[in-house]
């Protein structure tokens, strides 16, 4: 049977599962990304439609170039979201309707003789959507490919070149010339924020134990090298605590793992309770902790834990209401004997020992 060391020890299985992860975020990202397009696409070609049909009102085209006209304004945009959600590669497949959009926005711009505010409303939204998706290449691919369309439309309708605005299509590009940007910057915004609430949960799990919601004990050490720095600098004072948790393994063995969790859970809050808000707690991983207490003497911190000590008396775990909790403490306030924080560790450590060897349940202050 397989544990779980086995598991992870596994090379090949790992490097699987690492591939397996990044394809499933590939895809997600390429699902977000097409579903931001599509809202862009909707608004963007819903409000297009109406210059645009202007136009061909103006110039009387046959129904075919209305039934173009409502297929890509209307249509459209959910057939590329479709499209996209079923590609197994979703942002390359919306690359590729961004480039379809480029080349269709060059036909109209050709079939109006190049009119100039509708003109440059189309070159706006296809130079809006391709910087956005892909940056200053995939800008200039997408412009060029709209003049090119355009000048092929020029060539084969035999469309005379005007520029000038007819006053109607004129005043129906407006709208989105002033709310195309708009959304544009809002779809932005919400893109940064969620970028930001991704990495601060990034920061998150990579800083804090998962079990307990304290710090662990990479992110703990880091905390407790620049104490140490700072302590060098300034000889400020400053104590350490490490915690463990007294005969641990026979409440594991007595009442299960779940009861042995409940407690780890159980006395994290109570030490979060009784300490102050800007010590900072870590977990060490199994049944031990970690304090640094900034600008505390020994004293205070032997105080605070005898409160630590109290309040764990007189608490009992809902799965073993019978079972005492108790912990032993190793203490070692800051000094100048200490040359590396590791020192000042091993000094909290050996105070530890001398807790458990006198007994356990105590606090003992490092010589
Ligand atoms: P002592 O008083 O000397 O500390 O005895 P102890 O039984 O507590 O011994 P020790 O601290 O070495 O035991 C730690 C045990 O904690 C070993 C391991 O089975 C258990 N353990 C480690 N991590 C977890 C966890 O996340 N959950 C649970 N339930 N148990 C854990
Ligand atoms: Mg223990």
């Amino acid at each position: 049977m397989m544990n779980d060391d086995d598991f992870y020890t596994n090379q090949r299985i790992r490097e699987e599962w690492h591939q397996n992860l990044s394809q499933d975020d590939a895809h997600r990202s390429g699902i977000q990304f097409a579903r931001r397009v599509r809202l862009a696409r909707v608004v963007g070609l819903g409000a297009l439609f109406f210059p645009i049909a202007g136009m061909l009102v103006t110039h009387f085209h046959s129904g075919g170039w209305w039934l173009a006209l409502v297929g890509w304004a209307f249509v459209w945009p959910h057939l590329a979201w479709q499209l996209s959600c079923r590609s197994p590669a979703p942002h390359q497949s919306e690359i590729q309707h961004l480039k379809i959009d480029a080349v269709i926005a060059g036909v109209w711009i050709g079939l109006m003789g190049i009119n100039v505010l509708p003109t440059a409303a189309l070159v706006m939204m296809v130079g809006m959507n391709m910087m956005g998706a892909g940056g200053c290449r995939l800008f200039l691919a997408g412009v060029v490919m709209t003049f090119a369309s355009a000048l092929m439309t020029l060539a084969l309708t035999g469309r005379v070149v005007t520029f000038a605005p007819d006053a109607l299509e004129g005043w129906l590009t407006l709208p989105i010339l002033v709310l195309y940007p708009m959304l544009f910057a809002w779809l932005s915004h919400r893109t940064a924020m969620r970028l930001l609430e991704h990495k601060r949960r990034l920061e998150l799990m990579s800083t804090r134990d998962g079990m307990t919601g304290v710090y662990n004990r990479r992110h703990w050490e880091t905390l407790l090298r620049n104490e140490f720095d700072h302590c060098r600098r300034s000889h400020r004072v400053a104590t350490i605590l490490l915690i463990d948790i007294d005969h641990f393994k026979s409440i594991n063995d007595t009442w299960g793992h779940d009861v042995g969790d409940e407690a780890i859970i159980a006395i994290t809050r109570q030490i979060q309770m009784t300490l102050r808000a800007g010590d900072h707690i870590g977990r060490f991983g199994g049944d031990e902790f970690a304090v640094i207490m900034s600008g505390t003497p020994a004293e205070s911190a032997i105080a605070a834990m005898s409160r630590v000590h109290e309040r764990l008396e007189n608490m009992s775990l809902p799965g073993a209401p019978n079972e005492r909790l108790r912990i032993s403490v190793g203490v070692a306030p800051w000094g100048t004997q200490f040359g590396h924080y590791r020192e000042w560790l091993k000094a909290a450590d050996v105070a530890l020992y001398k807790a458990k060897n006198a007994g356990r349940g105590r606090t003992e202050v490092a010589a």
